[in-house]
């Protein structure tokens, strides 16, 4: 726009560091260059619909229209060491996981990576409480939406923006192999968490149609390698159902599969989705990270956070797309 490139520079701190949604509010940018920006480009911004607040801990789930008039979800967690944000990527999902509210409605598109990180700064600014870690284990696969998920990590990991640590960021996928390389590449510094939520090829491909893409031995192949190239250990995510994925047989196998891969097991009580009947509950958790730890291995059960709000990913926007 024929602008000093020192410009550039202070338009980035208001838009990345200051948070502003609105050009006017840009105060050492002179008004007929903020007239100028205003004709060219235009600031989007998450509107927010609703908002959830739990009454036993301090999760706040916020349902955001986006300006195509579609729907995704956020989730405000505290934890010891911060706040974290867990953030949607796509509207949708195509993966199709039995157990998923998200996916149940089909993929519509994927969000840019401004409406990922927006997710982040209004949620920010909605709750007042700084945010120190992100996942994206929201709505959608990130690895379906490589692209746009890589450029936002480059822009909320930006210096001269909101500055965050990757190691404060984790990724969750269901197992896109190809797309899992391909990331160990960049050596993010993000912690990659896989969801495995079985040990054998049937019991998976039950759950996960993913699996009959790249099955176990596939999958399990490209963490080695994400392991050996990047040095992150991986997390296993193991959504325990009871009576499909929780005997003793099951860890065996689990303990089998994983053997001496320095990774983590995470187990989730399986949360429960009006169209499905799938359940478990803490005690059968534990009961299988017992099992595990007989075998060797190290696995902690997930805290469930927001469970009076229905947090766990795609419920609230289903009530509002249907
Ligand atoms: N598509 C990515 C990230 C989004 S889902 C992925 O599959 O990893 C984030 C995590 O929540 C995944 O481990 C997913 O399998 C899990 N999940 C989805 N629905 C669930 C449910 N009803 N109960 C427990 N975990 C669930």
């Amino acid at each position: 726009m024929g602008e000093k490139k020192f410009r550039a520079d202070q338009i980035f701190a208001w838009l990345h560091v200051k948070k502003v949604s609105d050009f006017d509010l840009m105060s050492n940018i002179s008004a007929q260059l903020r007239a100028r920006l205003k004709e060219k480009f235009c600031l989007k911004s998450l509107f927010v619909v609703k908002k959830l607040e739990s009454n036993r801990d301090n999760t706040v789930k916020y349902l955001y229209r986006l300006s195509d008039g579609n729907h995704i979800e956020s989730v405000l967690m505290e934890y010891e060491h911060g706040n974290t944000v867990c953030v949607s990527t796509q509207v949708g999902c195509k993966m199709g996981c039995r157990f998923c509210a998200s996916t149940i409605a089909g993929y519509k598109r994927d969000l840019l990576p401004s409406e990922i990180l927006l997710q982040v700064y209004t949620a920010e600014r909605e709750s007042g409480r700084k945010i120190g870690g992100v996942v994206l284990m929201g709505i959608g696969e990130p690895l379906d939406n490589y692209d746009n998920v890589v450029a936002f990590l480059g822009q909320v990991s930006s210096k001269d923006g909101m500055d965050l640590s990757l190691r404060h960021v984790s990724l969750s996928t269901c197992g896109l192999v190809p797309k899992i390389y391909e990331l160990s590449k960049l050596k993010l510094g993000l912690t990659l968490s896989v969801s495995l939520h079985a040990a054998d090829n049937v019991s998976r491909s039950a759950i996960m149609p993913v699996n009959d893409r790249y099955d176990i031995n596939e999958l399990m192949k490209a963490c080695r390698d994400y392991f050996a190239v990047t040095g992150r250990r991986i997390s296993f995510e193991y959504a325990l159902i009871d009576g499909h994925n929780d005997s003793r047989e099951d860890a065996a196998k689990l303990a089998k599969l994983l053997g001496d891969f320095v990774c983590h097991v995470n187990i989730i009580p399986v949360n429960k989705i009006k169209e499905r009947n799938y359940h478990s509950d803490r005690k059968s958790a534990q009961r299988f990270r017992g099992y595990l730890e007989e075998l060797g291995i190290n696995a902690t059960v997930r805290r469930t956070l927001g469970a009076d709000i229905d947090a766990a990913c795609g419920q609230l926007r289903r009530e509002y797309e249907i």
